[in-house]
């Protein structure tokens, strides 16, 4: 309604109630208002009436939903099922063009703003988090896998004769395939123990980098959020090393925006020494389906080169989920997660180490990780490797997924390339990623022992 109709209808109602009802209105459209001019994530929360307005006043600015549009070309936003548009929000052009995912849609001015606000509000949140200085960022409708194949693949142009990446080892398979997938040969760096924990040989990564020659190398591919006992690499002296070397470096943090430990590593970074692009997953920080990463940087140029090396048009679900999601719960909300997620770790800690304590096991000292801890499983049947696995079956089937039970010396093979786990234990690891709800609840019989309190019974939303 604009104010041409509130006219009309004072005919049909009586004009008092018809300006309150425009008064009503206006409340929405001043959220609306400032989130177009700020380009910022509300404080609180939007209803979703709010939310429910806004997107339907975008997808009437797309071609496809002008009434008596002729589309006589291939794209015309058309589909069959008015469920999918519905499920969509009517928004059916997706976004970018053929030549860059950033640029502007003439026919779908509503997907392209979304497109915009998205990026803005997420780089607002990527600051609320802790790196303070990123200039830009963007979403891409890809998995953190297939993102950083895209940032690898932009510098490969910059760097013609790079045949190598540095990676400081991390047994997930996908950020190992990124590099694969992109051409490019890795070069694993063994990480070293200290006490319990297996951080970054920041000597091997030099000399490593001395005898391959630097204009040989793509980049140092370098990671925040991992699994104990390994903990985020030493991204300062990596950052040093890469500024001292000119050697670019590109740092996966798929899980770190919720840990401020992982944001201030990256801010700690770039402000010493260099970091080109940190790429992280949607899903896993956002709580929204799986299919988007974001990709941020501290030289706006250079993130809009990884976006312009996207070829054609994308996906804008991953945008709207993710831009929905930051609306209802706004930046206090997203604060108000954070801070739970630190309030679960340390219970979480807590009580995991009152119950190695209680069974004779210990839980590693792994200060330098964040988000996940291990326990070792030293006592639970030491030959037998059945009854580690037997655990992993139990917790799962008591409804607890994402711990792992790693039986030691467990292998798993990428590309020819065998993976050890991890050395000489055998652990029970968990992670409080993803903003972990821990119950209280016990369980009963779990070890077959008697019943042991505080156990936790973990559960993602
Ligand atoms: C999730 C994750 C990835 C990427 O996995 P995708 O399925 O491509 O999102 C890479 N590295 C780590 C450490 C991860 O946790």
């Amino acid at each position: 309604m604009n104010a041409e109709n509130f006219g009309s209808s004072e005919r049909l109602v009586a004009a008092a109630y018809v300006r309150q009802g425009a008064q009503g209105r206006r409340g929405h459209e001043l959220l609306l208002r400032a989130l177009l001019e700020q380009g910022k994530c509300p404080e609180d929360g939007w209803d979703e009436s709010t939310i429910e307005l806004f997107l339907h006043e975008l997808a009437i600015m797309d071609s496809n939903n002008f009434l008596g549009n002729c589309g006589v070309g291939e794209r015309e936003g058309r589909v069959a099922s008015g469920l999918v548009a519905r499920r969509h929000y009517r928004l059916i052009h997706g976004i970018g063009r053929s030549g860059d995912i950033s640029a502007v849609q003439p026919k779908a001015a509503g997907s392209s703003l979304l497109n915009k606000l998205t990026n803005s509000v997420v780089l607002d949140i990527i600051k609320l988090a802790g790196v303070q200085t990123v200039t830009n960022c963007f979403v891409v409708p890809m998995a953190t896998g297939m993102s950083l194949t895209l940032c690898f693949l932009t510098l490969r142009h910059k760097r013609p004769k790079a045949k190598y990446v540095i990676w400081p080892r991390i047994d997930q398979k996908s950020c190992f395939k990124s590099m694969i997938t992109a051409g490019f040969e890795p070069v694993v760096i063994e990480n070293v123990l200290e006490g319990d924990e297996l951080r970054t040989d920041i000597e091997a990564v030099e000399a490593k980098i001395k005898a391959l020659g630097a204009e040989n190398i793509l980049c140092v591919h370098s990671t925040t959020s991992c699994f104990a006992p390994r903990v985020p690499d030493r991204l300062e002296e990596l950052a040093v090393i890469c500024a001292n070397y000119d050697i670019p470096h590109i740092v996966n943090n798929a899980y770190g925006v919720q840990s401020s430990k992982c944001m201030h590593l990256i801010q700690q970074g770039a402000r010493v020494g260099r970091i080109d692009a940190f790429v992280q997953s949607l899903d896993k920080n956002f709580m929204v389906p799986v299919g988007g990463a974001i990709i941020a940087g501290f030289d706006a140029s250079f993130i809009q080169e990884i976006s312009k090396m996207y070829p054609g048009r994308a996906s804008a679900s991953p945008s709207l989920d993710v831009l929905i999601t930051l609306l209802s719960l706004g930046a206090s909300g997203y604060k108000q997660l954070l801070k739970e997620r630190k309030e679960m770790f340390s219970y979480l800690s807590s009580g995991l180490k009152k119950l190695a304590d209680t069974h004779n096991e210990r839980l590693l000292n792994t200060p330098h990780n964040p988000i996940s801890l291990a326990m070792s499983l030293k006592n639970l049947d030491e030959n037998n490797d059945v009854a580690v696995t037997q655990l992993g079956s139990m917790l799962f089937t008591r409804q607890v997924s994402g711990a792992r039970s790693l039986v030691n010396g467990t292998f798993s093979e990428v590309k020819d390339r065998m993976f050890s786990h991890l050395p000489s234990l055998q652990l029970l690891l968990l992670n409080s990623n993803s903003f972990t709800v821990i119950r209280d609840d016990a369980f009963a019989g779990l070890f077959h022992l008697e019943y042991l309190s505080p156990f936790f019974l973990l559960k993602m939303y």
